[in-house]
């Protein structure tokens, strides 16, 4: 069939599976170039189809000749209808890994449930013996209690005091004003629950008590800190305090188990999980602007390029004071907020290609399922079912 895009607020719906193809082999190509002696052998990746999951397998693969096994929960394609992109990428990492002779499988279901975490034990077990870094890479809206079988879902809200900022409505291509509600007591919970650390340490504890854990493993998951102008509804926010857990989890594995667990704080990237946050689209424009312009923008494979040669396995870990890997510093560098911090009043759906990089983030948006690649063609009828290469083998 012929795969056009279709937008529906902040998610495109189908996915072009030859685009995909491409955006997943432009990564391994940058990270090829960096390929680096010391890394990771044997890696699992619990969230690793799109974003900065997907960058990190494949860092490991391509730039580390690493064997992954990756963990995630996406749509193959139905009834002729396109599958998801983590899908399409995950299909394409899989084919790219295979022909470079790497070990590559990957679960598809849900990371929360004691199930999918048995399954991977398993193929660990009978693939791999153990596994030397566990990267924690899962952004979700909901999450069910393995335990009590409860849901719960996430929100993103502030926290205390509502909260009034300008932000961007990505289906009319205009600045709007958004004000959100703080959170209730419950939801801030609920948001722990889901985004928090409770679910990376059962899967450290199930990892370990298998015995598929190599001693002295590292893991790792991923944070945001960001500028002052998002923290109402990021770091102070209800996600804010997810993350506080996130870093308390990490301190309590290393403390159990014979594995380094940290925390890396990252840079805002275009993904699907980062284009559902209010304010930050938007922020995000604009940063692009500022960074491109001093030749420092990075998208998710750079990111996760240098968090693998230069922090995690390189000679400048570079923690900050709570203990976390920052690959975010270039983001925060004084003279980047500032001019961004500039830039954000004078703001308005007239001045919004010209004052910010939003024709680059639509564009940045698009790749993420697939479209606007260079040397894909989009007239060309595709077969939309492809199969994961590992299911057939
Ligand atoms: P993303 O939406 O691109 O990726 C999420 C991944 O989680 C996908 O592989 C998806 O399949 C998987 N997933 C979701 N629910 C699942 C489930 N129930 N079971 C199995 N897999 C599931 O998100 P992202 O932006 O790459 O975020 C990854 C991490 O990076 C998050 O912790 C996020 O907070 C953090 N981070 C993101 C940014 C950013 O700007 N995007 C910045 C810093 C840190």
């Amino acid at each position: 069939m012929i795969v056009k895009p279709r937008i529906r607020g902040f998610v495109c719906i189908t996915a072009h599976p030859k685009g995909c193809e491409a955006k997943v082999r432009e990564e391994i190509a940058v990270a090829r170039a960096a390929k680096c002696e010391s890394g990771p052998q044997k890696v699992l990746v619990i969230g690793s189809s799109t974003g900065y999951g997907l960058s990190s397998r494949i860092v490991s693969a391509f730039g580390h000749e690493a064997a992954t096994l990756g963990v995630f929960f996406e749509r193959p394609s139905t009834k002729g209808k396109p599958a998801s992109a983590g899908w399409y990428n995950s299909v394409a990492f899989e084919k790219a890994a295979h022909e470079a002779g790497l070990y590559a499988k990957s679960i598809n279901g849900d990371a929360f449930s004691d199930e999918i975490k048995a399954q991977t034990i398993e193929t660990i077990q009978a693939d791999l013996g153990q596994v030397d870094l566990v990267v924690y890479s899962l952004a979700s809206p909901r999450r069910t209690d393995p335990k009590t079988g409860e849901t719960h879902r996430s929100v993103l809200k502030p926290i205390g005091e509502s909260f009034t900022n300008r932000s961007l409505d990505t289906d009319k291509d205009e600045v709007c004003e958004v004000s959100i509600e703080p959170a209730s007591e419950a939801e801030i919970a609920d948001t722990v629950k889901v985004m928090g650390g409770e679910d990376w340490e059962l899967w450290m504890e199930a990892l370990d008590e298998a015995g598929v854990l190599a001693p002295g493993a590292k893991s790792v998951a991923y944070s945001y800190l960001g500028p002052e102008l998002t923290w109402p509804v990021y770091t102070n926010g209800t996600i804010g305090q997810a993350k506080k857990d996130v870093e308390r989890a990490a301190a309590a594995i290393s403390q159990k188990h014979d594995c380094q667990a940290v925390v890396a704080v990252n840079k805002a990237v275009v993904t699907q999980a980062s284009s559902a946050i209010p304010v930050v689209p938007l922020y995000i424009s604009i940063l692009f602007k500022v960074m491109k312009a001093r030749g420092t923008h990075e998208d998710c494979i750079e990111q996760m390029v240098r968090l693998f040669n230069e922090r995690l396995y390189g000679d400048a870990p570079k923690l900050d004071s709570e203990g976390r890997i920052r690959v975010d510093d270039w983001e925060m560098e004084p003279d980047v907020q500032q001019a961004v911090a500039a830039i954000w009043p004078e703001i308005s759906t007239e001045t919004l290609f010209e004052k910010s990089d939003y024709k680059g983030y639509q564009e940045n948006f698009l790749k993420l399922f697939g479209f606007g690649l260079e040397g894909v063609d989009y007239e060309e009828d595709v077969d939309v079912e492809l199969d994961l290469p590992s299911a057939q083998s």
